[in-house]
């Protein structure tokens, strides 16, 4: 054994002991640290030959990658829709990396670990009262999790005219309807090789919405002559977090062939409270879901699943069927998540999720859930009783979206948005809605608080008196 390794093999104790020290170091000032900086490295060090063991090593991370660092599992940073992450779930992240599973099969030789993948998609369906009528794993993010279940849609658009697509590439067009796409399901369509042109785009509800029209989805439906088609539908929008009606697409559903996905990213966890749950009402009767977890579950990076309806797992098993191994047998029968997604090796990414949800249970998240949607509502109203900002919609969840008063400030909304950022107290992200400039704030971590909010405010006022706005 090289002599770095089994110096630290020796020492293993000791590293990890501080390790634990170097991430409560951060975890413990994270209200201190900014939320953005300007701090760079040359990204250009050399490999040295003799490697310097795990504790220098670890002092090099320490003075020159973790001032890097930013403070986005803090309560602050409202940017994009970033969760944090919560004791338990660093706990189930960290023995992830440790037990170093590879989880692929229920009956494998010398492991089950996907077994836990199945308890863990379990617990899940019971926070979001779904059915056990879906099958579900896990992937990165929300964005490998539409590609997982729009790549099923696609294997079953061929075989609603006998074609199998996976075996022999795409032979013609397929029908994509959707209002408001997430940015990630139109570069799923591209990856998928249906081409991210290649979709209608169905009206909103008319006023301040981004939910489909019912009507128009009804109209565009009519044209395709009972021509089968996919249809993308919305959980939360990212920019005003509003909702298809899933109640009236299930009774389309009872008269028109389609493959129902809801991308319902963040939005998905407005079921686990009583006062935002008919938000999704209707939702069990999709075909596909994408949820993710690094949001409002508040675990770290990555973590999403794909929740797809147990009728179509033959369908799913012909687009993903790992082919060079003819060894597995019926892939139904074997269970083996390499025949059902995109990777081939993958880490315990369920334990985190698992560790999370024993461990604050259904009450836990719908806090969490209410804990957000309270803040949002005080931002808001903070907003609206300042005389420099205008909302640019109303607050249904979970997200601010918001914009200097008047059209004279639209010039003005990305260099406020940078000044605001550059302080380093409050992250958030630009938009364009309905063709105006503005900026959204996204309320998903388990940390924020009343005080934030504050904080939040008088840097917005600060900003808006450093700019003599
Ligand atoms: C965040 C988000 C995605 C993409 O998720 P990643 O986890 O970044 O891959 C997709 N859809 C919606 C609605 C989202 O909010």
């Amino acid at each position: 054994m090289n002599s770095a390794l089994q110096h630290d093999l020796n020492d293993f104790e000791n590293i990890l002991e501080k390790t634990k020290q170097q991430g409560l170091d951060f975890l413990n000032n994270l209200e201190n640290i900014p939320t953005s900086n300007k701090h760079t490295i040359d990204p250009t060090r050399n490999l040295n030959a003799e490697g310097l063991g795990s504790l220098a090593t670890l002092q090099e991370f320490k003075e020159r990658l973790a001032p890097l660092m930013v403070a986005s599992p803090g309560p602050r940073y409202l940017g994009f829709v970033t969760g944090g992450s919560t004791p338990a779930s660093i706990v189930g992240d960290w023995l992830a990396s440790v037990y170093d599973q590879n989880t692929q099969a229920i009956k494998a030789q010398g492991g089950a670990s996907a077994l836990i993948e199945f308890e863990t998609i379990h617990l899940l369906l019971q926070l979001l009262e779904l059915p056990t009528t879906f099958l579900g794993g896990f992937v990165t993010g929300a964005t490998m999790s539409n590609f997982t279940c729009l790549g099923v849609a696609r294997q079953w658009f061929g075989a609603q005219s006998g074609k199998d697509f996976a075996k022999n590439g795409i032979s013609e067009p397929i029908n994509i309807l959707t209002a408001t796409p997430h940015s990630s399901s139109i570069k799923t369509l591209s990856m998928l090789g249906i081409g991210s042109n290649n979709y209608t785009a169905i009206k909103t509800i008319e006023g301040n919405r981004e939910a489909i029209d019912i009507a128009d989805l009804e109209n565009n439906i009519e044209k395709l002559n009972g021509k089968p088609f996919i249809l993308i539908s919305s959980a939360g929008t990212v920019n005003t977090a509003d909702f298809d009606d899933f109640e009236a697409i299930s009774k389309l559903k009872e008269k028109y062939n389609f493959w129902w996905h809801i991308d319902a990213a963040f939005g998905g966890f407005a079921a686990v409270s009583e006062k935002f749950k008919h938000l999704v009402e209707g939702w069990e009767g999709a075909d596909s879901i994408t949820i993710d977890c690094h949001k409002w579950l508040n675990v770290p990076y990555e973590s999403a699943f794909y929740l797809i309806k147990k009728e179509h797992t033959q369908l799913q098993v012909e687009t993903f069927q790992n082919s060079n191994a003819p060894y597995l047998g019926n892939p139904l029968e074997n269970f083996n998540y390499l025949n059902v997604l995109p990777e081939n090796s993958r880490r315990l990414r369920a334990l985190p999720v698992w560790f999370s949800l024993l461990a604050y249970g259904k009450e836990g998240f719908q806090d969490i859930v209410e804990n957000s949607t309270a803040l949002a509502l005080h931002f808001a109203n903070a907003l609206i009783e300042n005389d420099n900002f205008e909302l640019l919609a109303p607050i249904r969840l979970n997200n601010v979206c918001f914009t200097l008063k008047g059209d004279h400030n639209q010039e003005n909304v990305g260099a406020f948005l940078t000044l605001l950022n550059d302080k380093g107290k409050v992250f958030m992200t630009p938009t364009v809605y309905q063709n105006r400039k503005g900026i959204r704030a996204s309320f998903v971590n388990w940390r924020t608080t009343e005080k934030d909010i504050k904080i939040i405010i008088e840097q917005l006022k600060e900003t808006v008196s450093d700019l003599n706005l």
